[in-house]
């Protein structure tokens, strides 16, 4: 666990879908109907009433971030966000991955949530070096917190235990330990 201005940042190995924090972050695509990965976890374990409220929102931009609810996960919403697809880091890739985390949270504060879940977006299909969507996603998350002070806990759900041991040592580095 780490404490940035008195937001708990922690860090989890294993599967989005099960947490039950107030928000989970999907990294979706453009269209919003669903893909692989974490997408295509978080749309099966909701169920389809997620999906029927993308259709309705019908897409968003790279670096912008939509809601909906859970459907059938135990958080209560989903944000989902659109990570870029990394082609070779001078296509604005990091500014776009920075607004996907910064813009996830904006929206997670409309809605007055206290507790949100991240993927490490854009590091699976869309090819994003993980230690450098690592140090993105964490100085999203710092500068949010920074600018607003009404999260109480971000938490970094990583899907591999290498993941895991990245975002634990570039934490280490960057905070360190609370
Ligand atoms: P993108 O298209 O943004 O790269 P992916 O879903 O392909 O999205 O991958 C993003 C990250 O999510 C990857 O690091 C992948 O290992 C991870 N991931 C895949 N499934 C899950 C899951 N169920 N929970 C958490 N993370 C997941």
């Amino acid at each position: 666990m780490y404490e940035y201005k008195g937001v708990k940042i922690s860090i989890v190995e294993g599967d989005i879908t099960k947490m039950e924090s107030d928000a989970i972050v999907n990294a979706a695509n453009n269209t919003l109907l669903g893909g692989g990965g974490v997408d295509g976890a978080i749309h099966r374990a909701g169920g389809p009433a997620i999906l029927e409220q993308c259709k309705k929102i019908g897409g968003c931009p790279t670096g912008e971030a939509r809601i909906t609810t859970a459907g059938n996960m135990p958080s209560k919403y989903v944000i989902h966000t659109v990570g870029p697809i990394y082609k070779d880091g001078k296509q604005n890739e990091e500014q776009l991955l920075y607004n996907a985390y910064y813009n996830s949270l904006k929206l997670s504060k409309e809605y007055n949530l206290k507790t949100i879940a991240f993927p490490s977006i854009s590091t699976g299909v869309y090819g994003y070096p993980k230690d450098e969507a690592c140090k993105v996603a964490i100085r999203g998350v710092m500068d949010f917190i920074d600018d607003e002070n009404e999260i109480e806990e971000v938490i970094f759900v990583l899907f591999s235990r290498d993941n895991y041991l990245l975002y634990e040592k570039i934490l280490d580095d960057i905070i360190g330990r609370g």
